[in-house]
């Protein structure tokens, strides 16, 4: 009987379930999209049951659909949404509030004061975060001191905190597992990264009571079992990790110097560091990339808030093409970008320059710029960005940095792979295989029972398309002075 390993891939959007073989092929695929809850002005939150139920249904239906059942069933993998922040009542195993999602910015003010009460260094010492709304401290907080009786609750030692991996592992446990991965547990802001322990001064910082967190276990190894009538047997738990670290693992970039860049609605790279923490001069984020007994992997990871969603915008609001992917011929029948830059500060502008004031911006417009200029300008701005970021990763890590893998939805487009290539003067290297995070995470889970060997994954290396860079220096400096003073002057634009 063939087997299979299952990985559970619960995203902000939509939960996923993908049975993988043991030549990482894909036996069967299942997913299911939630609803988004808007309560408020930049609140986002999910029911936890939904993510539960959801998470639930495409792993039955998977199961359901592989020869011989629950049977062929070797371990699950889990990776997920990061930061988004569930607290549930231990007794009843309900959730006490909806998830609060890592979207949400209801506690920028709250850590606004906590910034200018001089705490980011004291924090980002020790977890390698920006203070920031998107981690789970500030939410957990928030919880705690707006929900009737949930303080109450902590004291009784009935309280439970969990990222979305501590919901799923305790519905998949019927409450015997209240447990956590360590490159979940670095998202919190409340576990030290070079400690390995929950703070204890970063947990009266907050306020937040130490009875509620779970266990920080391993992300590689069995670390339980599901409950036996959920699936009709118990299968191990051998794999955990949040969704960017899941993809490093995924595109095997197992050792220090390796890079990926994942081209989804955002753009997120990360650089695995080794053995050692590195922190960051340039803003950018250290955090676990996965933990392995005594052993622990760092990566440094910058992000880009508006990536393909650029295409999104050009297709849904501009209804410049029906299909995202149409962009790439619509790009190519432009010889070059005709002077325009376009600088997608839709929702304001991240590292290095952290100015939610700036707004999108269009420069070098004139009567003959078509709509091929304007979509190529688009695609050349998600390159300018991960360059920016590749930038500030070259400053603060010494090593070489030659390769970047990539992934992730808009990485199917050859134009922007070739001009991200071009820009940046690095070799780019797509994987056929381009649903990293829940392959990263079914490898995890896979060596965690010795269903995949090391050796045997890092051949599946070897079939990837290169990207090598072609453009002349010249015509690169000309186009990275321009797009930095487009920057300038897209910035600070809102009061
Ligand atoms: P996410 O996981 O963030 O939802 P995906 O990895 O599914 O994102 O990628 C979807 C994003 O990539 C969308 O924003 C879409 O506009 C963009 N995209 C998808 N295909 C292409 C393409 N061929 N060229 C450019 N952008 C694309």
């Amino acid at each position: 009987m063939q087997k299979y390993i299952l990985s559970l891939d619960q995203g902000t959007t939509s939960s996923r379930a993908i049975a993988y073989d043991k030549s990482a092929d894909i036996g069967s695929v299942s997913s299911q999209e939630f609803d988004q809850i808007y309560p408020n002005n930049a609140w986002v939150e999910h029911e936890p049951e939904a993510i539960w139920n959801s998470q639930l249904k495409v792993a039955k239906t998977v199961i359901g659909s592989i020869d011989g059942d629950i049977e062929a069933i070797e371990s699950i993998g889990i990776t997920n949404q990061r930061e988004t922040t569930i607290l549930w009542n231990r007794k009843t195993g309900k959730a006490i509030y909806n998830a609060i999602v890592w979207q949400d910015r209801r506690t920028a003010g709250y850590c606004e004061k906590l910034k200018a009460e001089g705490k980011h260094e004291f924090i980002f010492k020790k977890t390698g975060l920006f203070l920031d709304a998107y981690f789970s401290a500030s939410k957990i907080a928030w919880i705690l001191d707006n929900i009737e009786g949930t303080r109450a609750l902590a004291l009784e030692g009935n309280l439970a905190f969990g990222t979305v991996d501590s919901w799923l592992c305790w519905k998949l446990s019927k409450g015997n597992l209240h447990i956590t991965d360590a490159s979940n547990a670095s998202r919190t802001m409340l576990y030290n990264i070079h400690t390995l322990k929950w703070d204890e001064e970063l947990l009266d910082l907050f306020n937040i009571p130490a009875s509620i967190l779970p266990k920080v276990v391993d992300s590689i190894g069995i670390v339980g079992y599901t409950e036996k009538s959920i699936f009709g047997k118990e299968i191990p738990i051998s794999g955990i990790a949040g969704d960017q670290q899941a993809a490093l693992f995924g595109q095997l970039c197992w050792n220090e110097g390796m890079m990926k860049c994942t081209y989804g609605t955002g753009s997120f790279i990360m650089l695995n560091t080794g053995k050692e923490a590195l922190v960051s001069k340039s803003k950018l984020l250290t955090t676990i990339a996965w933990k392995r007994g005594d052993e622990v992997q760092y990566a440094i990871e910058g992000s880009v808030f508006i990536g393909g969603a650029v295409i999104q915008w050009l297709r849904d609001e501009m209804e410049f093409f029906k299909e995202a992917s149409d962009s790439e011929s619509l790009a190519e029948a432009a010889e070059d970008n005709g002077g325009i830059f376009f600088v997608p500060a839709l929702a304001g502008l991240g590292a290095p320059y952290w100015d939610p004031f700036a707004r999108g911006s269009i420069f070098g417009i004139t009567r003959s710029t078509s709509k091929a200029h304007l979509t190529r300008a688009a695609l050349e701005s998600i390159c300018f960005q991960v360059n920016t970021i590749l930038g500030l990763l070259k400053l603060d890590y010494k090593g070489n940095i030659d390769q970047i893998n990539v992934d992730g939805g808009a990485s199917a487009n050859n134009l922007l792979l070739q001009f991200q290539s071009d820009i940046s003067d690095i070799e780019i290297l797509r994987t056929n295989k381009l649903e990293s995070t829940s392959l990263g995470v079914a490898f995890m889970a896979g060596i965690g029972i010795g269903f995949y060997s090391e050796e045997n994954l890092l051949k599946l290396n070897e079939s990837k398309h290169n990207f090598k860079p072609e453009m002349d220096k010249m015509i690169r400096k000309n186009l990275l002075g321009k797009w930095n003073e487009a920057v300038k002057r897209a910035m600070n634009w809102e009061d």
